[in-house]
């Protein structure tokens, strides 16, 4: 029988629809993909170029469980130049995937039964994660602007606490957190003896005046608490390479590259020499990109709030948008009633296909998520599409 850890856990929503998707298009159905978190840009070609020489170099042994020294370096190195902090390679671990860093996070900092404070809505594997290795999530909802809502984590806290996720720019609001929130975060964990896991995927995917902060640097004793995250995934166009990293002071450092040393040991060689190569020379085509992101924010932003009672906050980042549709929730189509934002999602891929994700998978009922990792054409043709299919719903 299986375990009952495994037996609670939800499969991630965005993962699953992906699946769904690519057998629709392989069957001919016209589908427009509003749904992953994933750039459509191609990874850039010297990207590609330094994995096809590590390959001709035949760096294709295992390394070390942390990744090569010289990525671990070129990480020191961008988190120094990008994030004022300073980290020696020991700290520093280098996984498959930011997911894989932070699930080594969570399980390095949280004894079964600990409570792990994860703002909502948050990104569907957190909750998850938690459950995973015995933790208990305690979802503490953000303000209405989706920024951090500072007293009621402070609430949220217990003697049972561990830690606090952090994500930002934020994946599914697309929030960027201010300096002042950090800083309230960062005291509460000092006082309160937490961890910090901050989940910094989307750094550089920021439009307009904000700025990222890295709640590491606000202090020593902040420092000495907090997990960064971060990976090559959304930045550098490379989802399918699988590599992200984990920067943590040294007690758990070692303890995450232990950890991961029964695992997986070290996330694919000749693939690190690639995440070198974007590190030291992949900032032009990620300006390029940003740029690009920025004007299908713009305009997948305005078109959502021509949809008639549809509420919507202007995202600063990331590349999502977390439009609000539940006046639709009660209205039918044909007999079937539209409940939630699962009924919503499903009717809109199934009778109009178009594919996004019901904010229920990110604790955000009334929502639902819109990728614009698309084209300009595919975001319009999508959401001409959500406009038709809301309109045919009835009272
Ligand atoms: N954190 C957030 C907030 C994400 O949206 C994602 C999605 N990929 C990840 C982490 C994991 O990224 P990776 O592809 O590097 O595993
Ligand atoms: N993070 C992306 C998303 O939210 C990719 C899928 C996943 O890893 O969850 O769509």
């Amino acid at each position: 029988m299986i375990s009952k850890i495994v037996g609670n856990i939800t499969p991630s929503a965005t993962c699953e629809l992906e699946g769904i998707i690519g057998s629709m298009k392989k069957d001919g159905i016209d589908v427009v993909a509003l749904n992953i978190g994933e750039p459509d840009f191609k990874t850039p070609e010297a990207i590609c170029t330094a994995c096809k020489k590590a390959l001709d170099e035949r760096k294709t042994t295992y390394v070390a469980t942390a990744g090569v020294p010289e990525l671990r370096q070129a990480i020191c190195h961008k988190l120094l130049c990008d994030n004022g902090l300073s980290y020696t390679t020991d700290q520093i671990c280098v996984s498959t995937g930011a997911k894989q860093a932070l699930f080594n996070a969570v399980m390095a900092v949280t004894n079964p039964g600990d409570e792990v404070i994860i703002p909502t809505p948050g990104w569907v594997s957190y909750v998850e994660m938690v459950k995973l290795v015995g933790g208990i999530p305690v979802c503490v909802p953000c303000r209405s602007d989706f920024q951090l809502d500072i007293e009621a984590i402070i609430a949220a806290v217990t003697d049972k606490t561990a830690a606090i996720i952090i994500n930002s720019p934020n994946n599914p609001t697309g929030a960027v957190y201010g300096l002042e929130s950090l800083k309230r975060v960062a005291e509460l964990a000092v006082e309160k003896d937490l961890y910090v896991i901050a989940d910094d995927i989307y750094e550089k995917l920021i439009y307009g005046e904000k700025q990222h902060y890295s709640i590491a640097a606000i202090s020593p004793e902040i420092y000495e608490r907090t997990i960064v995250i971060n990976g090559m995934s959304k930045a550098y166009r490379m989802t399918g390479w699988r590599i992200g990293y984990s920067a943590s002071p040294k007690s758990i450092a070692a303890g995450i590259n232990g950890m991961q040393g029964h695992m997986t040991s070290n996330s694919t060689t000749f693939v690190q020499w690639s995440a070198i190569e974007a590190l030291r020379n992949g900032e032009a085509e990620v300006k390029q990109m940003v740029e690009e992101f920025s004007k299908r924010r713009d305009y997948a932003y305005e078109r959502i709030l021509q949809l008639p009672h549809v509420q919507c906050t202007k995202p600063d980042g990331a590349f999502y948008l977390l439009p609000d549709l539940s006046w639709y929730y009660g209205k039918k189509v044909g007999d079937k009633v539209i409940r939630d934002s699962f009924d919503l999602s499903e009717y809109l891929l199934s009778e109009y296909h178009v594919a996004v994700i019901p904010g229920d998978a990110f604790m955000a009922p009334g929502t639902i998520r819109i990728a614009y990792t698309n084209s300009m054409a595919e975001i319009g043709r999508g959401i001409d599409r959500i406009a038709t299919a809301l309109a045919a719903l009835s009272d």
